[in-house]
């Protein structure tokens, strides 16, 4: 590991009063809904600068901040600076980049950013969290992609960089509608490209031909780092530790991680990230960050070596029983991150399969099925009565056996419902929710409050979820 990334999301709030305190119990975290980065950086940014520069690392910081740098209370009076959607100026995301007045407004409000996190080697002020629909259709804008437009606002912000901290970089987020390359806006010299593919799949290598979906975002990636010049200014931006895209889960990758970073290395890509946003702490050894960093260190690695490795480090005499545990998980979380041709339900995240095509959701039943088998033979080959850091994995696996269960029981009993089986819908639905209450309990037991910001949403969605399926099938929500 040579970098730190402080990643503050969901973004802290610009404003509170000073000594402000974090809320107290989940429920509260909910209902703020934000984050506290700023505040924990207050308190100890100079430590972890200085900390940083005696180990070494780069450090960077930021998040979707950019449409904070255009503050939202100003739409009445300044609706110019806002995006134009549909025929009118719309407040909610992001700016227009062809108002003058909103690019000052960002670029005061970025050099107040880069002052409050002075020292950070990388900056992050990347757009709101949207698939799309987002960016401005004015005719100042309406020839510029999204990606033009979101990279027209970091070299707005990047110019005030360059005044303030020359040698420091900020990032131009390739995500969601802006994954493509810019066509025509052209990236100031300390602006680098963070390609994030949040919606390629994690079943295969983002290089192995026989996935359409990789092939398509290997070839973006291709085609970004020819618009900026060469890998050194491209960095990946990966989600192998993130649990709100793996719906709480913690998936091994252990073919993919090693697979996807030779595959980075022989584009020539040097910097590959690992994202950790999670409703929930980790509980024990954490495999899957050991194995990035391993990887990134090695350029690849052997999965079978390396999970031997680190099982014996860290269980000692249990150690075969946990790594055969890592593989019936691998392979029962690869059965459900295969999405095939099918599309995340309008509006929702990655994991939340739609129907179209329906044959697909059909295999992917089929696959839910195999996947239930194998969460079960995880769980069954972990031995009983251990302590010490084999306690804290058999801990650590629970989380992602329940939801993993509760997934792939939510899609048989979504596939029965759209069939008609009233009856497979009531029993699918009914291990759906048995499931999810371990995963609750579980979340109770081991996550602080501050987790409460993401985790008491993403459970309220499953609950809904199971209640829309229930609809559907003609059974009392419950
Ligand atoms: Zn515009
Ligand atoms: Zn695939």
């Amino acid at each position: 590991m040579n970098g730190l990334f402080f990643h503050d999301t969901p973004p802290s709030r610009w404003g509170r009063e000073p000594g402000a305190r974090r809320p107290a119990t989940r429920e509260a975290a909910a209902a703020d809904g934000r984050g506290w980065l700023f505040e924990l950086w207050d308190a100890e940014g100079d430590a972890i600068r200085t900390e940083a520069r005696a180990l070494g690392l780069r450090l960077e910081f930021g998040g979707h901040h950019l449409s904070a740098l255009v503050p939202r209370e100003r739409f009445a009076e300044q609706p110019e600076w806002f995006p134009l959607r549909r025929g009118r100026r719309d407040g909610r995301f992001n700016l227009c980049t062809s108002s003058a007045g909103a690019r000052a407004e960002l670029r005061a409000n970025a050099a107040r950013f880069f002052a409050r996190f002075a020292g950070a080697d990388v900056y992050h002020l990347w757009a709101d969290d949207l698939r799309g629909g987002g960016w401005c259709e004015c005719g100042g804008c309406v020839r510029l992609s999204p990606s033009d437009q979101a990279l027209r606002a970091a070299n707005a912000a990047a110019e005030v960089l360059g005044g303030m901290a020359p040698g420091a970089r900020l990032a131009h987020l390739a995500y969601h509608d802006t994954l493509a390359r810019p066509g025509k806006v052209r990236p100031l010299e300390n602006v680098d490209a963070l390609w994030a593919p949040r919606a390629r799949c994690y079943a295969h290598a983002i290089d192995d031909p026989g996935c359409q979906r990789n092939r398509e975002h290997l070839q973006e990636l291709e085609r970004l780092i020819a618009w900026f010049g060469g890998p050194e200014r491209v960095r990946v931006f990966e989600y192998y530790s993130d649990s709100i895209l793996f719906k709480w889960m913690a998936p091994p990758h252990l073919e993919v991680v090693p697979a996807d970073l030779r595959a980075y290395g022989r584009l020539g890509v040097r910097g590959v990230q690992d994202l950790a946003v999670t409703p929930r702490p980790w509980w024990g050894p954490t495999w899957h960050a050991w194995w990035f960093a391993r990887c990134a260190r090695e350029g690849g690695g052997n999965p079978e070596t390396a999970l031997s490795a680190f099982c014996g480090a860290a269980f000692g005499d249990a150690a075969e029983a946990f790594a055969a545990a890592f593989r019936e998980l691998e392979t029962a979380c690869r059965l459900l991150l295969e999405r095939g041709e099918l599309e995340p339900r309008r509006g929702y995240d990655v994991l939340d399969y739609g129907d179209t095509p329906r044959e697909g959701l059909r295999a992917l039943a089929g696959r839910a099925r195999d996947a239930l088998n194998h969460f079960g033979a995880a769980a069954r080959a972990l031995p009983l009565g251990v302590g010490g850091e084999a306690l804290a994995q058999t801990e650590e696996f629970a989380p992602t056996v329940a939801a993993g269960m509760h997934l792939a029981e939510r899609v048989l009993a979504w596939d029965a419902a759209l069939h008609g089986d009233r009856e497979g819908s009531a029993s699918h639905l009914a291990l759906a929710r048995l499931h999810l209450r371990a995963l609750t309990d579980w979340y109770h037991a081991h996550a602080s409050p501050a987790f409460g910001n993401l985790g008491e949403g993403m459970l309220d969605a499953a609950r809904r979820r199971m209640d829309e399926i229930a609809a559907l099938a003609g059974l009392t929500a419950g």
